[in-house]
């Protein structure tokens, strides 16, 4: 089974500026990492890092060059146990592309790992081994077995991926991806291919992402919606037919035998399912309901990629505590219109697309999740169905097809420049683009250090040790 490390950008670049000083000599470190299980192997999500302090914490070796000190070890290891996370120890080589292990680094796991398996009691524990840009692991399960760590995911934006060796170069993308390959590579089709990228809300924003991602050859979606089609979304939603909407049983003509029969009408994210399958290869897995469902958050706990495009508080809560408690980057995308209700001018118009990134800032401590508005969907989900168009703040009242494509391409671009290695490393920022100006408004989220969601002490890199703000199943 293989192994993959998550960690979010800040905290690599403190522990590649501790092992990398640029002294030329060896340093070392902890990290505390949440451990989840999946079908696509062991995800470790980097959660916290002990730097050991040269000549106190990290000093010459019994056996080695350098070594970490037993106190230092047995701190971290009680921590690790309390946190029930991994013990990661780190320590760095020279070199840059290619890295691993000596017979003195291996002969130390097999004398110390087991015991402090024992210690931790349940997570494994394990040893990293850094050159500038590359990481091999030795990983040892609490059921003896030991795994190499495959790959080290900077979940950044740009997202990153650390290895022990260079990889080797893949098949060709095929005659279908030509034209796109030619942009970002053979090897980036290839990436395309062996993500799993999630998407809450299959609407009108949402389809767009999905028909993005689906024709980019994305391997594997995860789609969330409850809803089912009307007929005021087919001006929107991609891929829809007006046959989805059952005009004939569902005429207003035929009362309450039409009001019955609306409860057939094709789900969204049926139709995304269906529109998938004619328009590529994406294998989907289509949930016809709520993000609040404790299913709907689980089957997107193992994502690369997360877009949220739904327009309830709910959502942006669940979204928000996915990105940073699995370190999953993301974005969220919306159009607002806001319109005079005296007058029936527009005040205001934007697309907005904010892209959520594991410790760079989060939705709620830049107060895009409303605390009254999420009482109010706990309450009366029904009743605020009927309002939210009506006197909403951020998310859409009126809507049209084009100022949705223009959010949807923005956050797929987004994504597609990350994770093919073609963003610019610059401090990313939220973008707003104004249809009536052409103009775009850049703003800098911000990242409370304090924050209850996104911040260490928060969620960040909790992994499966936290429950998710769903609705509680007992
Ligand atoms: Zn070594
Ligand atoms: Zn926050």
């Amino acid at each position: 089974m293989s192994a993959s490390l998550h960690i979010p950008e800040e905290m690599m670049s403190e522990l590649h500026s501790h092992l990398f000083p640029g002294d030329h000599d060896e340093h070392g470190a902890v990290i505390a990492a949440s451990v989840m299980e999946t079908s696509r192997g062991t995800r470790l999500l980097a959660h916290r890092l002990f730097l050991a302090v040269d000549g106190v914490d990290y000093v010459p070796g019994q056996y080695g060059y350098r070594m970490l000190t037993a106190d230092f070890v047995m701190d971290c290891v009680l921590e690790c146990a309390e946190l029930k996370m991994a013990y990661l120890a780190a320590h760095c080589h020279g070199g840059s592309t290619s890295v691993g292990f000596s017979q003195t680094d291996m002969q130390s796991h097999e004398r110390g790992y087991p015991a402090l398996r024992d210690i931790v009691n349940g997570p494994p524990v394990g040893g990293l081994v850094f050159a500038s840009d590359a990481v091999a692991g030795d990983i040892w399960f609490p059921d003896g077995h030991r795994s190499d760590l495959d790959v080290m995911v900077v979940a950044g934006y740009p997202r990153r991926i650390l290895r022990p060796e260079p990889e080797l170069a893949p098949a060709g993308a095929g005659e279908q991806f030509d034209r796109q390959a030619r942009l970002f590579g053979d090897r980036g089709q290839e990436i395309l291919k062996n993500l799993k990228v999630g998407v809450i809300g299959a609407g009108g924003a949402g389809s767009i992402i999905i028909e993005n991602l689906v024709r980019l050859g994305v391997g594997e979606l995860v789609v969330v919606d409850p809803d089912r089609i009307e007929p005021s979304n087919l001006p929107r939603v991609v891929g829809s037919k007006r046959g989805d909407t059952l005009p004939q049983l569902t005429h207003r003509r035929l009362g309450r035998v039409g009001k019955f029969f609306e409860r057939f009408r094709a789900t969204k994210v049926r139709i995304a399912k269906r529109h998938a399958r004619e328009a590529g290869r994406t294998r989907m897995d289509a949930l016809p309901i709520s993000i609040m469902e404790p299913r709907a958050a689980e089957a997107l706990v193992d994502c690369d990629h997360l877009f949220l495009a739904a327009d309830t508080m709910q959502a942006r809560l669940v979204f928000n505590a996915l990105v940073h408690q699995y370190l999953i980057p993301g974005a969220q995308m919306g159009v607002k219109v806001q319109i005079d209700k005296e007058s029936g001018a527009v005040v205001d118009m934007f697309a907005a697309n904010r892209p959520v990134i594991p410790g760079k800032g989060c939705l709620f401590c830049n107060g895009l999740i409303d605390a009254g508005r999420l009482r109010e969907e706990a309450t009366d989900p029904e009743e605020l169905r009927r309002q939210r168009y009506v006197d909403d703040d951020d998310v859409p009242a009126p809507s049209v097809i084009t100022m949705n494509s223009v959010c949807a391409s923005l956050a797929t671009n987004g994504f597609l420049m990350s994770v093919t290695g073609l963003l610019d490393p610059v401090d990313f920022g939220w973008t707003k683009h104004d249809p009536r100006t052409g103009e775009f408004f850049e703003e800098e989220p911000r990242a409370d250090e304090s924050c209850q969601e996104c911040s260490e002490e928060g969620r960040r890199g909790r992994g499966p040790t936290r429950r998710l703000p769903t609705f509680y199943r007992g």
